[in-house]
């Protein structure tokens, strides 16, 4: 055991004080790890989507004061009581949806929705005794997907932790924790488009580039990057995507323009941009008779997805899918063991890098939809 456990840690946290305003880097106390709690010195973390949108509170509920992140990469400092299989030193990726091993989740085949350790975007506080773990002089500061990655320690279930290899770059595999892990499931394990079939993803940012990957490593020919953005379209070629729409150059709805451009639609479309209208233009864009669209992106908490059921009656296939649909610790160790062999490359994911105390830049770059991923290290 190392001379920290049993013992606070006085560490530095960037702190979401309120809404939409930039994060403080703050000394904060964490708490020793409580049963079956893992607590963990981050050492990269980087920024998804969704610690922007949570972090914003437009279209999320809000709670605040609050330690946002969960896509990193750390090493176990101390273990809780009850803890086996992972011990001080081991190296782990933080994952925002869990694996209890125990429930009808865990032990079907076919789902990774954990009873106990399931996403819970609401909930700040450890699910074993309804407490925070992170205070500031004794006042608790609320903890995020239950990862809270934006600090130099955290706790974290020992359900919601991939225990990887040792020799894995952390500064790489970090991304593996949500982002990429997420799109290239989303494709493989969920839309499974067959060899040389034709697939749309929306949205061209990490996650979509990564679903673009799983497209390109499942045999597909034809893969359609859809995005507002056109700076995304030059840089998605490295990830496959061979041909692009932008929905803001066409009169008629995307959907439409995809029917023209496949005759008749898309084999499989995969939505990772967050917004409803692209949701259903995902699902509207799929060929009918086997066409299969599946959502990726979080939505608004209010939004809601409308179709003519007709779309579904002519044999269009609507599924969705949390964290690509891998199981966290049985699952994500083979997909850092990918990187590994060079199967999954990381590195074209990874466009910008910053210290610590820059985090809020990171925010800047992903708000104005010039990174993919931008690593915060944190020991600057
Ligand atoms: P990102 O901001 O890097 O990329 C999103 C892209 O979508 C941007 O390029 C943007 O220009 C584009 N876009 C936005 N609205 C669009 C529209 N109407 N039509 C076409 N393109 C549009 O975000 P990211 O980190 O890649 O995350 C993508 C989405 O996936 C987010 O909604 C995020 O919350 C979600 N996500 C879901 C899971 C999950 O498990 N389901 C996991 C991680 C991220
Ligand atoms: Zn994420
Ligand atoms: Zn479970």
């Amino acid at each position: 055991m190392s001379s920290t456990a049993g013992q606070v840690i006085r560490c530095r946290a960037a702190v979401a004080w309120e809404a939409g305003k930039p994060l403080v880097v703050e000394e904060i106390e964490v708490a020793p790890p409580k049963a079956m709690e893992v607590r963990v010195k981050i050492l990269y973390t980087s920024l998804c989507h969704t610690d922007v949108y949570f972090w914003e509170a437009k279209g999320q509920t809000p709670v605040f004061p609050r330690i946002f992140g969960h896509e990193a990469g750390g090493v176990v400092e101390s273990v809780g009581e009850g803890v086996t299989g992972l011990a001080p030193g081991d190296h782990v990726l933080p994952i925002f949806t869990g694996e209890c091993g125990e429930c009808a989740h865990c032990k079907s085949q076919e789902s990774n929705m954990c009873d106990l350790l399931r996403i819970n975007t609401d909930r700040g506080v450890m699910i074993g005794d309804g407490q925070s773990r992170f205070s500031i002089n004794g006042k608790p500061i609320y903890h995020f997907l239950g990862t809270s990655t934006f600090s130099e320690y955290t706790v974290i279930h020992v359900g919601c932790l991939a225990k990887i290899n040792p020799s894995a770059p952390l500064d790489k595999v970090c991304v593996v924790s949500c982002g990429i892990s997420t799109g290239y499931g989303a494709t493989v394990n969920v839309a499974r488009p067959p060899k040389g079939s034709t697939v749309a993803v929306f949205g061209l940012g990490a996650v979509g580039l990564a679903a673009a990957e799983g497209a390109r490593a499942s045999g597909a020919s034809r893969i359609i990057g859809v995005d507002l953005n056109p700076s995304r379209f030059e840089g998605a070629k490295k990830f496959g995507v061979n041909e692009f729409v932008n929905p803001a150059d066409h009169k008629k709805p995307v959907q439409e323009v995809l029917a023209e451009m496949t005759n008749g639609g898309v084999d499989r479309s995969i939505e990772c941009t967050g917004n409803i209208n692209a949701m259903i233009s995902a699902f509207e864009c799929v060929h009918d008779g086997w066409g299969v669209a599946v959502l990726v992106g979080v939505p608004h908490k209010d939004a809601e997805f409308k179709t003519h059921p007709v779309n579904f009656l002519n044999e269009r296939t609507l599924k969705g899918t949390f964290f690509g649909n891998y199981k966290p610790r049985s699952d994500i160790p083979g997909v850092v063991e990918k990187y590994m062999n060079k199967e999954l490359e990381l590195e074209k994911f990874i466009t910008h890098s910053v210290t610590f105390s820059e985090i809020n830049k990171a925010f800047d770059y992903m708000l104005q939809g010039v990174s993919l991923r931008c690593i915060i290290r944190m020991d600057g």
